[in-house]
């Protein structure tokens, strides 16, 4: 291949990129892949909306607005470049206040925002003008959840015949409990016509549904783990949608998100006690008698600690946690909990805490830095989610010896080895069923291994913090992903030049 020929170019669109904006794992991935694909040669870029709150003056101003076609006229946008941190992907920031100078990103607590159709088209069909302006015509569009469901449509339709009409496109399935849904009555606002109102595309029980129209425009559909690649093809996880997604059972993969992991290194994290590495483990010790004093717990290091990290919604199973607490909280073993999200489980964990201070501390709240301390002091992180389309903390967990608890479910069930008795085999404690009984019975196992087998505990810990839960590991299956939805568009291989596979430097 020629050293000259052209890379693989990939725009990325999404409604959320860490750091510069981020409310779950969406944030996460399209703030770190990109960054992995660059570093194989591959050109990634993103564009993401310029929302309240964010650095604009540390960004530099491209000259000119951008016109976007919207249902109402033309809304003529600024344009803001800037980098991932600590590289070289840019980053356009699509900057239109009235859509996205508001306090929250998608609307407060109680429910999104009326025109999130109308935001959201703006995001979808500006990328895709942003694209024809800079004249980067790429030959992949990799699209993120519904907020970007509407770019694969817009390049099989708007785009006919021009440009952009080329480009593969790739839809991610970052979590299908969001989908974008909107009444029927709304399709002008994405700026086509009533006849795209169908089964076959955005209508789905009598709603507009983006996700539906996503799923059936682009050229390859991709979720966030194996499991759950399969598991949202049947009617227990596909939200209503798993028809559409056995239909296309073909184009859909599977692949694990990674994780920072300069952010959550144990052997360097600004954030805990002491610093800890599979070399030198004693600094875990400390980190747990401080998390204990922070909780205001006894200090006693035979005391396993259980941390429970993550929102306080219906998807993480904390219900079914709360219903076992009466029974774990009757053993000798101490509980931390940081979350926040439902009102009533917060009274529930808020009130417990005060009601046991010898074995439960309750933090209510959000904080980055006691999520750390919580991921580094404890023996073992409980996940009992409903269902999990990949899960970060107990990835975060195995990288800090904290042995996960989890439910065999998504991402999961895909990155926790079950614990094997006889063998001593495994990375953490897998249960089956979201159950208070199932639930108490792993945590009663982690529990007696602990004191009866903890050679096990020690292996299984040297075992997790040496997985590598890297972007690298993922960035290779995404490459193959983009140059087969290319193939598959074009109805041949790429030419250009291909990406360096394996790790680069
Ligand atoms: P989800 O994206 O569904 O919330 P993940 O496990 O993929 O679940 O990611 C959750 C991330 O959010 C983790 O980094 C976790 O540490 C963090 N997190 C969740 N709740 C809190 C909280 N209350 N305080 C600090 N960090 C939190």
């Amino acid at each position: 291949m020629a050293k000259d020929s052209k890379p693989l170019k990939v725009l990325f669109v999404s409604s959320e990129v860490s750091p510069f904006a981020k409310t779950g794992g969406l944030g996460d991935v399209v703030g770190a892949l990109p960054k992995a694909l660059r570093r194989r040669g591959i050109d990634a870029r993103v564009v993401m909306p310029l929302y309240a709150g964010m650095k604009w003056h540390e960004l530099d101003g491209l000259d000119g607005a951008l016109s976007v076609p919207m249902w109402w006229g033309t809304a003529r946008a600024g344009v803001r470049l800037g980098s991932l941190p600590g590289s070289e992907v840019p980053v356009y920031f699509l900057e239109y206040n009235k859509y996205f100078d508001r306090p929250y990103l998608y609307g407060p607590p109680e429910g999104g925002y009326a025109d999130n159709l109308e935001r959201f088209t703006f995001l979808s069909r500006g990328a895709l003008e942003l694209a024809r302006a800079i004249r980067f015509i790429p030959d992949v569009v990799h699209a993120h959840d519904w907020q970007a469901a509407l770019v694969p449509v817009y390049v099989n339709t708007l785009e006919w015949a021009k440009p952009l009409h080329g480009a593969a496109t790739v839809y991610t399935i970052h979590n299908l409990a969001y989908q974008g849904v909107t009444d029927g009555g709304a399709m002008f606002i994405a700026g086509l016509g009533r006849e795209h109102y169908n089964p076959g595309e955005f209508e789905h029980f009598g709603a507009l549904n983006l996700t539906k129209a996503a799923l059936q425009h682009a050229t390859m559909l991709s979720t966030v783990s194996p499991t759950y690649a399969r598991e949202i093809q049947g009617p227990e996880f596909g939200c209503g949608l798993d028809g559409v997604l056995r239909g296309r059972s073909a184009d859909l993969v599977g692949i694990l998100n990674g994780v920072d992991v300069e952010d959550w290194n144990p052997a360097t994290d600004p954030h805990v006690a002491a610093n800890f590495s599979t070399a030198h483990p004693a600094g875990k010790q400390l980190c747990k008698r401080t998390l204990q004093l922070e909780a205001g717990l006894p200090a006693d290091p035979s005391i396993p600690v259980f941390g429970v990290v993550g929102r306080l919604t219906h998807q993480k199973g904390f219900d079914v946690l709360a219903h076992c607490m009466d029974r774990v909280l009757s053993w000798n073993a101490q509980f931390v909990l940081l979350g926040n999200g439902d009102r009533e489980a917060e009274h529930f964990f808020g009130t417990l805490s005060a009601r046991r201070p010898d074995k439960f501390k309750a933090w209510l709240g959000f904080d980055n830095g006691l999520a750390h301390r919580i991921t580094a002091g404890s023996d073992f992180l409980v996940m009992p989610s409903r269902f999990e389309p990949c899960g970060l903390s107990q990835m975060y967990a195995m990288r800090y010896g904290t042995l996960p608890i989890v439910r065999a479910t998504g991402g999961l069930a895909d990155t926790v080895q079950r614990y094997e008795e006889e063998a001593g085999a495994g990375t953490g404690f897998v249960f089956d069923d979201l159950t208070a009984d199932a639930l108490g019975n792993a945590i009663g196992w982690a529990l007696s291994t602990y004191h009866d087998r903890p050679h096990h505990i020690r292996a299984m810990r040297e075992r997790a913090m040496e997985t590598d839960f890297s972007w690298d590991v993922s960035a290779d299956t995404y490459e193959d992903l983009y140059l087969e939805a290319y193939r598959r568009r074009r109805g041949h291989a790429f030419a250009g030049r291909l990406p360096v596979h394996g790790r680069a430097g």
